[in-house]
């Protein structure tokens, strides 16, 4: 499926331009137009790939190109104040050409944080196509105003787009490393779930022989309705001498290309299925209870089969309770993997947003009682005890 891609802030910006790399490397042709916003002059020119006249700098008169500082009611003030400058660049986007919106943000700043949701607004009132969030939550050590930053965002952002996918950085980061570092590895899991999950819907019938390609309009189907969605994946490495499918000769030899239904390639199907559902998601959660959901099996055509994957759309229908539950291939045949991504929509019992929201009130009420200590505390520090002294105006 084709994608406009909007980053906004710094970690929006670095995201999408490694979907950029993604789309360079794998030729998946998923980023039909790629833009960046920041308040940050710096975090726009640390991009490798998004094209120049597609950086868009927001709020010169109020920062000076220096960003919000993690304040994101500026971020969201700022953004809705020069929503013109960014229109500007979404007019250069042949929206024809485009199946939706995809807004990338982090939730825990200020740039992206505040304006993620101010351009979701705006999009949904001009155009007829989806616009999807991607939104990434701060690690649970970053403190408490990016969790508060976060929480806040999350309302107001799952409120505006027609779907939230969720990222947390909090299940994902690894001790010992630097954040940099961290960040990196972080950045390509995200665009390694997503770009085969998009990439799927960007298969034509026909050109392949898989006959069960999973097509844009089930994504969009399957993302339609609303709320919050998380990612799963696994996958397993092939051998692709042939020693491994058990009939990949005869695929070769029997003229008709006959589909190779081995028991091997089922079952490793339906497991890799059970791994990616039942492993670590984007935004970990109960997967029961999901409204609905999308299965895509990718890699090279001959160890992929309509058996596996329909056994494992049945097991993910019992584990999630849903009877919406969409399933095809992506044939990959360079591919020296078979990987399974689910896409699980309308998640409902999410314990890590619950504290997420804990945490953020806390924070809240913390920094109220700070911000009026502060105000007694330099009175008592300004003000002579005897109240002898007169200011001079
Ligand atoms: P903004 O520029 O003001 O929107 O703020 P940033 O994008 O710099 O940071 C917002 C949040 O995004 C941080 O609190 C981190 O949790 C997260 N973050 C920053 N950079 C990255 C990145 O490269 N990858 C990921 N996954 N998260 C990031």
């Amino acid at each position: 499926m084709k994608l406009a891609m909007i980053g906004f802030g710094q970690a929006g910006g670095k995201i999408v331009d490694k979907f950029l790399e993604y789309d360079d490397r794998t030729g998946s042709g998923i980023v039909r137009s790629a833009v960046a916003v920041n308040t940050a002059k710096a975090d726009l020119m640390g991009l490798d790939r998004i094209p120049q006249e597609n950086r868009v700098l927001i709020g010169q008169s109020r920062v000076k190109g220096h960003g919000v500082g993690a304040d994101n009611e500026l971020g969201a003030e700022i953004a809705e104040e020069d929503i013109d400058e960014v229109q500007g660049a979404i007019d250069a986007i042949p929206v024809h050409e485009v199946d939706a919106f995809l807004i990338v943000a982090g939730m825990g700043g200020g740039t992206g944080s505040g304006g993620a949701p101010v351009l979701a607004k705006h999009l949904k009132r001009i155009y007829t196509e989806p616009v999807y969030g991607l939104g990434v939550l701060p690690g649970s050590d970053e403190g408490g105003i990016y969790t508060l930053n976060a929480a806040r965002s999350f309302q107001t952002f799952v409120r505006e787009v027609d779907n939230l996918m969720v990222f947390d950085n909090d299940s994902w980061r690894q001790s010992g490393e630097s954040v940099e570092s961290g960040y990196a590895e972080i950045n390509d899991e995200i665009v390694r779930r997503f770009g085969i999950l998009f990439g799927a819907g960007e298969i034509n019938q026909g050109d392949e022989v898989a006959e069960s390609v999973v097509d844009s309009s089930e994504i969009i189907n399957t993302l339609s309705g609303g709320g919050v969605s998380t990612v799963g994946y696994a996958r397993e490495e092939v051998d692709k001498t042939g020693s491994d499918d058990g009939g990949l000769l005869s695929r070769f030899t029997g003229g008709d290309e006959p589909e190779i239904d081995t028991a091997h390639t089922t079952n490793r199907i339906t497991s890799l299925v059970r791994k990616a559902a039942l492993g670590r998601l984007t935004l970990p959660c109960e997967i029961e209870g999901s409204e609905r959901a999308l299965l895509v099996l990718s890699g090279p055509p001959q160890h992929l089969n309509r058996k596996g994957i329909e056994r494992g759309r049945k097991w993910l229908e019992e584990q999630t309770g849903s009877m919406e539950v969409r399933g095809g291939d992506y044939p990959v045949p360079e591919s020296n993997f078979v990987a399974s991504v689910i896409l699980l929509a309308g998640v409902s019992n999410v314990p890590r947003i619950k504290e997420l929201q804990q945490v953020a009130i806390e924070a809240q009420d913390n920094i109220e009682d700070i911000r009026s200590e502060s105000e007694e505390n330099l009175e008592s520090l300004v003000e002579d005890d005897e109240d002898e002294l007169e200011p001079l105006f």
